[in-house]
């Protein structure tokens, strides 16, 4: 049995004092909850005030981004070790937000991955495709593509200390929610392709789904066989709708 897990996708949004707010109401409304793993990827400049307020609780934490390499001239960059620092669990690698913004490609997501498990963190592998290759039909050989990129640079093993999070691009903020029976057919999909390498990987990998949860959609998608819970972006700064998807889980 896969255990759900809901994660906080904050993006670039969040202050001290709204932080503080929002943190305190998930702390104590998840300390009446077990039915979930549950963690908060937070901006860098905040993930020393979700160490402190987070430890001891039964959130985990996280970032939404990690360099590819160790160290070295990158201004801007960090890397995983520094993310080790401030306690995180968790990187996001390849959202799609990143791809598509920043040029990051297949081949540097996987660095991104390679790098977060060298480093003891558990990445966040996002795949996802767009409307246009939705709609060209493309959809399972964009997110192939995505996948067997990490799988021949880390091997299949690697997916046993990782989540997924498929995410369809066209309902990230959008409001946009793919139906449950969409969503289930792209996870199938995605456990599907990892049993081909390996059934035990693909029965324990937890593939989360995200674009446009909320608490009114949340329990039927978490209810199809291959969801394992979901990455919020929007939803995740109001608690109570944070706390609603954590319940649905
Ligand atoms: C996300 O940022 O990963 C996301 C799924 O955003 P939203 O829930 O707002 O669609």
């Amino acid at each position: 049995m896969r255990r759900k897990f809901v994660a906080g996708n904050w993006k670039m949004h969040g202050s001290m004092v709204e932080n503080a707010a929002l943190l305190n109401a998930v702390i104590a409304g998840m300390s009446q909850l077990n039915n979930v793993d549950c963690a908060v990827c937070v901006p860098y400049p905040y993930l020393a005030q979700a160490q402190n307020m987070l430890t001891g609780s039964n959130i985990m934490w996280g970032a939404q981004d990690v360099h590819q390499l160790e160290k070295g001239a990158y201004t801007g960059e960090v890397s995983a070790e520094m993310l080790k620092d401030f306690g995180c669990r968790y990187a996001i690698v390849g959202h799609s937000e990143r791809r598509a913004i920043y040029g990051e490609s297949n081949l540097i997501v996987a660095g991104k991955f390679a790098a977060a498990q060298n480093a003891k963190l558990v990445p966040i592998l996002c795949v996802g495709e767009t409307l246009d290759d939705r709609e060209a039909g493309h959809t399972e050989s964009v997110v192939a593509a995505q996948l067997d990129i990490v799988i021949e640079m880390c091997g299949v093993h690697a997916l046993r200390n990782c989540v997924l999070a498929y995410e369809p691009v066209w309902a990230i903020g959008t409001g946009k929610t793919a139906s449950p029976e969409q969503a289930q057919a792209v996870h199938a999909f995605i456990r599907n392709r990892v049993a081909g390498h390996d059934a035990s990987v693909a029965e324990r990998l937890i593939i989360q789904y995200g674009g446009s949860v909320k608490p009114s959609n949340a329990v039927e998608l978490f209810s199809m066989p291959d969801i394992d819970g979901g990455l919020i972006g929007g939803a995740a700064l109001v608690a109570e709708d944070f706390l609603a998807i954590c319940r649905a889980g």
